[in-house]
């Protein structure tokens, strides 16, 4: 999960002049990233935008759009972010648009994605109107993730995609493409079962030749180590050949992934049954997705509970009796104002900030691939006041 050596010492060398709490996005992981899945779309003709609700740092916009197609948005203002700020492709998808915001998302998106033939009807004359595509979000009704069905849209009576029982096939007039998504943190058999099921279920729609373009949403982790490329791309030309289709992926983990670190401080060691440290960051407000999700995140210098010599829950200065990030060992005793460093924090995390509790949200910091670190932006009260 960590990435090279000398990155990670270089963050442990430097962790104590940061601010924190703080995010640290590295820079040099980031592109790291972008050029593996560069090297889809150079090896596929495949494009690939950024997923924007995953990592909406914009500051890194124009640096990512150097690699990618293109930016993928969830309604309007991530419409609006990715148009003023990556400048390329824009695809929008949400469960329903309104009406008094859909005129300004046209102006923002090239591709408008629906969820249903209601809204198609609604929307279709003004979309083309616009000069924009139209394209229809499916359900292949696959589910490939256990135990997850909070992330998991094919799950029974999900509202994500149109089911072929209610797909009007006579009725896709304006429609030039189709749109799924269905993976989370997924490889690409799982997107190859998925594709069969596409195929099985929507094939027929797929061969209209009105329909020229598929957009196979996003859950592709594709910087991961394990991830199988070559199956990905695999697919890809199957069904851009046969077909005769533009192919998208839309990931937003795999933009990101293990591209940040959250920094913190541990602020005092209690006990109950077992030493507790209270850091100045929270699980509810800087990492919501470990709560809800849950998992565990990485934390460097660090092992499960009783694999090292000291054992320690990490807990946050917030009322919440649950906000706990885990327990966690290490080699020496915690001691107030040591700093901890959480990997794997850019994606996720920032987009999902809050303030609960009067929380600060922690600083965002660039750590470039020169080694200097810039200051993206900070917060104070009136982040917090200014909301309420
Ligand atoms: C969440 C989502 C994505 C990005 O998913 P990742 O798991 O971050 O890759 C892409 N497209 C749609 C429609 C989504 O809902």
């Amino acid at each position: 999960m960590l990435n090279n050596i000398e990155n990670i010492e270089n963050i442990k060398k430097i962790k104590n002049s940061l601010p924190t709490p703080c995010y640290l996005i590295d820079e040099e992981k980031l592109v790291e990233n972008l050029e593996i899945l560069h090297g889809v779309e150079v090896r596929t003709g495949a494009k690939i935008l950024l997923a924007q609700k995953a990592f909406s740092c914009y500051h890194l916009y124009p640096l990512i759009g150097e690699y990618l197609s293109g930016t993928a948005s969830s309604g309007l203002f991530e419409s609006r972010l990715g148009f003023e700020e990556m400048q390329k492709e824009n695809h929008v998808f949400s469960g329903a648009y309104r009406d008094g915001e859909f005129d300004e998302i046209l102006k923002y998106s090239n591709h408008v994605i629906f969820n249903s033939f209601s809204q198609l009807e609604k929307f279709r004359d003004r979309t083309l109107k616009a000069g924009r595509k139209i394209g229809l979000r499916i359900n292949p009704e696959c589910s490939t993730q256990q135990g997850h069905e909070i992330y998991d849209p094919c799950s029974p009576r999900s509202r994500l995609g149109i089911t072929r029982e209610n797909f009007l096939i006579n009725n896709l007039n304006g429609v030039t493409g189709l749109h799924f998504h269905t993976l989370c943190e997924q490889n690409s058999d799982d997107l190859e079962k998925t594709l069969d099921a596409v195929e099985e279920k929507f094939g027929d729609v797929l061969q209209f030749s009105q329909i020229t373009w598929l957009n196979m949403g996003g859950g592709h982790h594709i910087t991961r180590p394990d991830y199988d490329i070559q199956r990905l791309e695999k697919c890809i030309k199957k069904f851009s050949e046969k077909y005769s289709l533009e192919i998208y992926l839309e990931p937003g983990e795999a933009v990101a992934l293990n591209a940040g670190y959250l920094v913190t401080e541990v602020l005092d060691i209690v006990q109950n049954d077992m030493p507790i440290a209270i850091l100045d960051t929270s699980a509810a407000c800087h990492m919501p997705d470990v709560l809800e999700m849950p998992y565990r995140p990485p934390l460097m210098d660090s092992g499960l509970p009783d694999e090292k010599n000291c054992t320690y829950r990490l807990g946050s200065q917030t009322c919440l009796a649950g906000d706990v990030i885990g327990e966690y060992s290490f080699d020496s005793p915690l001691k107030t104002g040591d700093r901890l460093v959480f990997c794997d924090m850019a994606i996720y995390s920032m987009v999902k900030n809050n303030t609960f509790n009067g929380m600060p949200l922690p600083e965002i910091l660039l750590l470039k691939k020169s080694g200097e670190i810039k200051s993206l932006k900070n917060f104070g009260y009136e982040d917090f006041k200014s909301r309420l």
